[in-house]
Formats: C-alpha cells, structure tokens, sequence
C-alpha cells in the first residue's frame, strides 16, 4: 500500500498506474474509517479496480465548529484497517495542500433544491464544502468510477450534479447503507454516544422500518406523525422527517403516482449527536 501526502507525487503515480491501464476506483473518506467505508473500499477492489482512498477532514463542509473539532481522528488504526482491505494507495493531504493560500474558490455548479432542502437547510454551508473539496479531489485523483454511500443520500445527488456539470468523466456507484448489529446506521460519529445512547438509537432503523410497513396503509400525513412522535423521545430530537423521490431528492407532499423510487429521509439528534438515516420505501404495488 502507497502512502501519499502530496498532491503531485499521488498524482505522478497514478499516471503510471494509467498506463498500464487500469481503472482507478476512488473512495473519498474524513477517516475513522468503519464497516460502511470497507464496503465501499470492498467494491472498488471487487471490481479490479486500482483503488485509492482519500483521508481528509474537510473544515468548509462543516458548519459547527465544535463538531468539526470533535470529529474522530485515529489515522493509525485508518491505515492498518485500509492496508488489512488492500487498499492500493492512500491520500492523506495536508490542509495546506488541499487549501493552498489565496485558493478557496467553489466551482459554481447550480444545484437547484438540492441546495436549501433538508440537509442544506439545516446545514448552511455543508453542499458548498462538499462541492468544493470533490471538485478538488476529482481533478486531482482522476478516478474512473467514485464509490460513495447512500447513507448520505443527498450528498451523492449533489456529487452526481457536480460531475455533470463539471463534465467529470467518471462513473458515480452509491452503495446500501451498512448498520451496526441493532439497525443504527454506522457512522464516524456514532463513536460520540454512549453505549447506552448507542443502543437507544436503534430507535431510528425501527421508525424507518414501521414506516415502510404501514407504508400503503397510511397517508403521509399519517405516517410522519407517527415517525416524528415516536422519534421525539429523551434523548432524541428529530430535525425532520420526510418523504422525497430517491433520485432527486424533491420532498414529496403526498404518495407519488407511478413507480418512482420514494425514500423516507431523516435528522435525529442525540444529545449533541446528529445522526442521518433513510430508508427505500416499498414500490406501488
Ligand atoms: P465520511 O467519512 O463520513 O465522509 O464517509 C465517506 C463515505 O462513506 C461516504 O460516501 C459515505 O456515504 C460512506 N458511508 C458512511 N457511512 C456509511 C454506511 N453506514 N454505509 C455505507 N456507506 C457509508
């Protein structure tokens, strides 16, 4: 496994790598790395990929200070899991060079509603970041196929607008959610609860769940309600809850007509925790 810190030396390498032409998988990562980031490492290798895994802590898509400080840095432990994976070749860039002075433009890429609803909404700032530090590490990794989860719905549709746009000639792959043993989606903050709140938080999975079995008996009206209800229990807080199409992430008032792919999206905090999880709901039968 390679270890790059600096951009040209990663990207000296990876001509090499495409004149033996082989394709480049990358798996953009901020660390404390876990089950759901090896599945999308897993893919990449799985489809002969030359696969690269970027480990950064993106400051401009935080829009909390305090969560952007605690965020979890064990870059050891990242590495051994990542060489146990066989992992080709690891980006561990500086801030300095991802964010060389004098160089925080954002590309202007129009990403519609996806820029003010749900997770935009409540975290003014975050897509811009995003679309900031995947402009960057697209030109600079030059992947042929960017594997990311689902679990972050809205951001594949914004990373998915930007490649678009910007006329990036990769494929986008978004890949299932993976949980911890009680349904509770796996993520690099899930480390800040308590195993107490740890446990509770299966609480969430459980709601998605009963919603997608009361799915054609309720309205959504109805079925809100009772995901909001149940979700606004000590020490859980929803932020929303919410039906959207998969694909676009337009939030949906009513059951669409048709066979469009609908999922229920949500925000919970838990004490200073805030957890995202979504759920495919059932087709129209
Ligand atoms: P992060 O390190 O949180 O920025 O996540 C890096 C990538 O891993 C993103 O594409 C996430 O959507 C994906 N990811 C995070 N958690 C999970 C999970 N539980 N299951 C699948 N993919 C995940």
């Amino acid at each position: 496994m390679f270890l790059y810190k600096s951009i040209s030396a990663l990207q000296s390498h990876l001509e090499e790598v495409r004149r033996k032409s082989k394709t480049v998988g990358f798996v953009p990562t901020m660390g404390a790395l876990h089950d759901g980031h090896g599945s999308l490492v897993a893919h990449s290798l799985n489809e002969g990929n030359y696969t690269v895994v970027s480990i950064y802590v993106n400051p401009t898509q935080f829009n909390d200070a305090a969560d952007l400080e605690k965020y979890p840095r064990p870059v050891s432990s990242d590495l051994e899991k990542l060489y146990e994976l066989g992992v080709d070749v690891v980006f561990l860039p500086s801030d300095e060079q991802m964010y060389p002075k004098g160089d925080e433009s954002i590309p202007d890429i129009p990403l519609g509603h996806l820029g003010d609803t749900l997770e935009a909404a409540y975290r003014p700032g975050h897509f811009e970041g995003v679309v900031q530090i995947m402009d960057r590490l697209l030109r600079i990794v030059r992947p042929d196929v960017l594997y990311m989860g689902i679990k972050d719905l809205q951001q594949v549709a914004v990373v998915r607008k930007l490649i678009e746009e910007s006329k990036f000639s990769c494929d986008l792959v978004g890949l299932p959610i993976i949980r911890e043993s009680n349904g509770l989606a796996r993520s690099s903050r899930n480390e800040r609860l308590s195993d107490d709140d740890r446990k509770e938080a299966a609480l969430i999975f459980e709601t998605l769940k009963d919603t997608w079995r009361n799915y054609h008996d309720l309205s959504y009206q109805e079925l809100k309600q009772a995901a909001l209800d149940r979700l606004n229990h000590q020490p859980f807080q929803p932020e929303y809850f919410e039906f959207v199409q998969t694909d676009s992430l337009e939030i949906l008032p009513t059951k669409p007509e048709g066979k469009k792919s609908v999922s229920a999206v949500t925000a919970v905090w838990c004490g200073d925790v805030r957890l995202i999880d979504n759920m495919e709901m059932p087709s129209a039968s």
